[in-house]
């Protein structure tokens, strides 16, 4: 829409129309943008700021197409001070072989400096020996999964508060060029929260952060974290995981994998265990929980369980969100309506991913997957994200991959029925999304009292066609009326 904005101490104070384009009025400056819309700004609802920041400044292996060419690459980089190489990215789908790269060549390369590479989704890591020895795990070729990985994790030696620093405000500042005015983090080490803290009383983060901290191990209880309110970042809810993720065939499915007959994917955690300790985050002080599901079981194991949280006396007003939500079976969908969860989907992943998920899952179960329609028909609200820095943050592709549904490898659209309209795309990006961290009722809209928080684009997206929406360009992205990113 076009229209001239007022605003007062980060706030909005007054929308008038405006027929020429957008202009945005604070304190102190005029911003006029001929010719352009203006939208709220948009909201990556589940993503890993760090994650991305290690991306922007460590080894990528995406565009790798053979392990020959990872190993080339990680002897191109230089090691870093803490003596450990790390890369990110690989993914065997991309291979001619399609097989896991196994640490032989690896090893040969690299024989005294340890190694560690992690798989596109997260959920695999390739490893040399020397990380190996001094980790003290011992893999079958070098290739650990989901909790195998946690001994590696232990044993690198932790970044310093300066690097940490300039790695989220490297992410931070990357989300502003995409239009992101907020970010959901997730799986937040305690240890990271004094960055975003302090960053945020200096005024030196470019975005907004709502931090959901690790909690699969307790982490929050064991150090003490609780709940903090702020503009700039919000200390607001615990995230558990109740299974892995479909590529390394770690999503918990009802039954066995198409292209894996004697494996439903792996269980993280027990229904009875999630609920005691979301009862005790619950009673603890905070009031936001976010669960990763992805497989069919999974999803239904954490709607059991929020099934018991809503039924509790201390849990009627919780906010409950899943994570992922992305194989639902059709007896589940109306349960996340009625139990009030929040679905938080990444359409990208439906783009990068369909084609694998025709290989795990068969014909009957493919229609479970990536629904988005059929939750929203069931008045569920979608908050979606990019899960950065495994895609990466762009919610106009976000926007672009909802309504047009046309996955890598494809030509038309998959499972079409599934699609969202522009304005249901936009809602997931702005109000909806913001609905999944309790902040709706200030943020999301452009309207008198709402925060300041705006993208400039140079085209209107509900009147673009629907294959050009991902080519629309942001101009300009403001959080609190104060100009963060401009082209
Ligand atoms: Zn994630």
């Amino acid at each position: 829409m076009f229209a001239e904005i007022h605003v007062e101490r980060g706030r909005i104070r007054a929308v008038l129309p405006c027929h020429t384009g957008s202009i945005i009025i604070t304190e102190s400056s005029t911003f006029q943008f001929p010719g352009c819309s203006i939208y709220p700004g948009f909201v990556d609802n589940h993503a890993h700021i760090v994650g991305l920041g290690n991306k922007l400044s460590v080894v990528s292996l995406h565009t790798c197409t053979s392990e020959e060419e990872c190993i080339q690459t990680l002897q191109q980089a230089e090691i870093p001070a803490n003596g450990w190489l790390y890369a990110m990215g690989w993914n065997q789908e991309l291979w001619h072989t399609k097989n896991f790269p196994t640490n032989v060549n690896l090893n040969a390369a690299f024989p005294d400096t340890p190694v560690y590479a992690s798989r596109v989704d997260g959920h695999a890591m390739w490893v040399n020996s020397a990380a190996e020895k001094i980790a003290g795990t011992q893999s079958v070729n070098g290739i650990l999964i989901d909790a195998e990985m946690d001994d590696i994790w232990n044993a690198i030696p932790p970044v310093t508060e300066a690097e940490l620093r300039a790695r989220i405000i490297l992410a931070a500042n990357e989300c502003s060029t995409k239009g992101i005015t907020e970010v959901h983090d997730m799986d937040v080490h305690p240890e990271w929260l004094n960055a975003f803290r302090s960053l945020a009383e200096e005024g030196a983060l470019p975005i907004r952060v709502q931090s959901f901290v690790q909690a699969q191990h307790s982490e929050w209880d064991k150090v003490g974290v609780l709940p903090a309110g702020g503009e700039l970042h919000r200390i607001v809810g615990v995230k558990y995981y109740a299974d892995g993720a479909l590529g390394s065939r770690g999503a918990w499915l009802l039954s066995a994998y198409a292209d894996d007959p004697d494996n439903i994917g792996i269980q993280l955690l027990h229904k009875n265990e999630l609920v005691q300790n979301i009862k005790h985050a619950v009673e603890s002080g905070w009031s936001s929980i976010a669960v990763h599901a992805i497989g069919c079981a999974a999803n239904r194991m954490v709607l059991d369980a929020y099934q018991e949280i809503r039924e509790w006396d201390g849990g009627a007003d919780v906010l409950l969100r899943i994570e992922h939500a992305q194989h639902v079976h059709p007896d589940d969908v109306k349960r996340f309506a009625e139990l009030r969860v929040f679905a938080c989907v990444q359409p990208s992943h439906c783009m990068s991913d369909a084609i694998m998920a025709e290989h795990r899952l068969d014909a009957n179960r493919l229609p479970w997957a990536y629904r988005w329609r059929s939750l929203v028909e069931q008045g569920v609200k979608l908050g979606a994200g990019s899960d950065f820095p495994i895609e990466p943050p762009s919610p106009l592709q976000g926007i672009s991959a909802f309504v047009n549904r046309i996955p890598i490898g494809k030509d038309e659209a998959w499972f079409g029925e599934e699609r969202l309209t522009v304005e249901q795309a936009l809602h997931a990006f702005t109000d909806w999304a913001h609905a999944t961290a309790d902040m709706d009722y200030r943020r999301g809209k452009i309207e008198i009292g709402y925060d300041a928080d705006f993208v400039i684009l140079d085209a209107e997206i509900e009147a673009t066609p629907a294959d050009r929406i991902a080519d629309i360009n942001v101009l300009a992205t403001f959080v609190a009326g104060k100009r963060k990113y401009s082209v």
